[in-house]
């Protein structure tokens, strides 16, 4: 059914009027039209879109698919998203194929409820008790459009002022504690936030997940975010980048600041690819986050110890995932929002672009460490800790020039970093992983091993592993001990002793079958989430080498030769691929 309603979208939007809606200076070049790609950064247009084979393509950075594919990439939304959003503006109708299950309802009110909050808290600030908040606004110099774009708000400093309201406008007590803003007493609901300045958290996808609440006056703690709730993740969302996306695509880097007002005046003052953490340190999914609008990222950082550390210690995140980092900090100790208002916006961003290599950063930290000339010893210890910092970079030309540049600045000799290198406690985790299976083994990779004794333990997570096929495993062993696992599990789902009973049914693997029933889990095991992780490794590594092959296929076809089932099938892994590339 979805497959007919997709086809009928295709046939009534044209994916060029489209696509001229985010980039409007698409030209016509020939049958195709051309621009400059909205998703990477580009002084001469790779970008390419036809009407007549409903796709777009990039020679500059490989994005490239329907006009699904393109919606999904440019406002970051999964397929049933874009799915409702082209459906509605195709005019085709189209309902969910399933019913909302208890969850989604669960979210979706405390969705209803948040904007419900986010309503009630605004409309105080504006009003005529909201006037001490307002002072306070204006004493950081944010005018009013920037108190509306941001929907800022105030908790009074009334113990159930909004737990009234949203009772009276029909939502529950249980309503009020999912939503993260009331917390339950033997009196009933309390408001979680009290005479407090309110930041509404919105995700990219411009939903309400949370607040943020500054006391106003004194009050400890000065920040308070809302607990963690079915929508509100923190290390999942980054402030500011529902109005910073864009902006980030343009200027190909985003800023990342330390707190909601630094943010809410780079903004205003139109420095727009900023966001920051909310409060916590950096973590992978931060840098997951970003990856899907940039490679470059600049941390500004308060340049005392504690400011420095976190500053080295979320940059190093970040270039494990694949990101350019650079690092920057403001004179005089001044935040962002008391730098442009004392110095302007143009000297801000000279700050930033002269931001410094995090390995410069790093080198010059530890060289600060030690009396100049150093000796033997201090230059050793400078080097074993710049060797963790080159280690975690996953390029390999960046490596070597960072081994070069930290060589150079430190005064030892090229090779000498290079063997630090070398050492097994500095190589990837994946890679320390002991033992790994020996080569020839019926399951060869350390990936599919883990997944395999994964399931052994956690068979009820089979189902998180249903997209893989056998050419997403190395071996046809190891596709075929998965599939007896899966069976074997199927048949009988409460029986233990799950590896004798898949042994059954390929005899010839039993000794490999009790090997995985017998391997350690780590000890920070999340069945879910490690199942997950595994498979998605897998099948990701499955279509790289298929992407691969249809590649070479095409190449030895030649252009203009390449039927139109080939290229199907091309466009069909990339965008497959794709759901991995953020
Ligand atoms: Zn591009």
């Amino acid at each position: 059914m979805n497959n007919n309603i997709v086809e009928q979208i295709k046939d009534r939007l044209d994916i060029v009027e489209f696509i001229r809606q985010y980039v409007p200076d698409l030209k016509r070049a020939g049958k195709t039209y051309k621009a400059c790609c909205p998703f990477h950064k580009e002084k001469t247009p790779s970008f390419t879109c036809s009407s007549e084979k409903g796709l777009f393509y990039c020679f500059g950075c490989q994005e490239g698919g329907d006009i699904f594919a393109f919606l999904m990439k440019m406002e970051n939304l999964s397929f049933n998203e874009a799915l409702e959003k082209l459906a509605g503006l195709a005019g085709v109708e189209y309902k969910p194929a399933k019913p909302l299950t208890g969850e989604e309802i669960r979210r979706a009110n405390a969705r209803k409820l948040l904007d419900f909050a986010k309503a009630f808290y605004h409309k105080n600030l504006m009003s005529a008790g909201g006037e001490y908040a307002r002072a306070y606004v204006k004493e950081r110099n944010l005018t009013k459009e920037t108190c509306q774009k941001f929907e800022l708000g105030l908790a009074k400093n009334e113990p159930t002022a909004l737990a009234r309201e949203a009772k009276a406008a029909g939502y529950t007590d249980k309503d009020l504690k999912d939503a993260g803003l009331c917390v339950l007493t033997s009196y009933g609901p309390r408001d979680y936030y009290r005479n407090r300045l309110m930041f509404p958290i919105i995700n990219q996808r411009g939903d309400t997940v949370g607040f943020g609440g500054r006391i106003l006056g004194e009050g400890e703690p000065k920040y308070l975010n809302s607990p963690e709730t079915v929508l509100f993740t923190k290390s999942h969302i980054l402030y500011g980048l529902n109005f910073a996306g864009p902006a980030i695509r343009k200027a190909g880097r985003a800023v990342l600041l330390e707190g909601y007002m630094d943010v809410i005046a780079c903004h205003q003052a139109g420095v727009e690819y900023t966001v920051a953490p909310l409060g916590t340190s950096l973590t992978e999914d931060h840098a997951r986050l970003l990856k899907r609008y940039t490679d470059n990222v600049v941390v500004l950082f308060d340049p005392d110890a504690a400011g420095i550390k976190a500053a080295l210690r979320g940059a190093l995140i970040l270039i494990e995932r694949g990101l350019f980092v650079k690092v920057a900090s403001l004179p005089e100790g001044l935040d962002p929002d008391e730098y442009i208002a004392k110095y302007g916006k143009e000297s801000f961003e000279t700050v930033l672009n002269q931001a410094e290599d995090l390995i410069a950063f790093h080198t010059r930290l530890q060289l600060g460490l030690y009396p100049q000339p150093m000796d033997a010893q201090n230059k050793t210890r400078v080097i074993s800790e710049l060797a963790e910092t080159i280690a975690k970079q996953p390029d390999e030309i960046v490596r070597r020039e960072w081994a070069k540049y930290v060589a150079e600045h430190v005064g030892v000799d090229e090779q000498l970093v290079l063997e630090r290198l070398r050492k097994p406690a500095l190589q990837p985790a994946y890679a320390r992983r002991q033992p790994a299976p020996s080569a020839g083994a019926a399951v060869a990779s350390a990936a599919e091993e883990d997944l395999l004794s994964w399931l052994l333990k956690s068979p009820q997570h089979t189902v998180l592993c249903c997209e893989l096929s056998q050419e997403d495993f190395s071996t046809a062993a190891a596709w075929k001990i998965f599939q007896a696992v899966v069976q074997a599990h199927g048949e009988d789902p409460q029986a233990a002793n799950l590896a004798e009973r898949a042994a059954q049914k390929v005899p010839e693997y039993k000794t490999e079958l009790v090997k995985l029933a017998m391997l350690q889990a780590p000890a920070d095991f999340d069945p879910a989430r490690d199942i997950a992780a595994c498979a998605a490794k897998l099948e990701q590594a499955g279509l790289h080498k298929r992407l691969e092959a249809v590649r070479r296929q095409m190449k030895q076809l030649g252009a203009g030769n390449v039927p139109q089932e080939v290229f199907q099938k091309y466009m069909q892994l990339q965008n497959k691929l794709k759901k991995y590339r953020s």
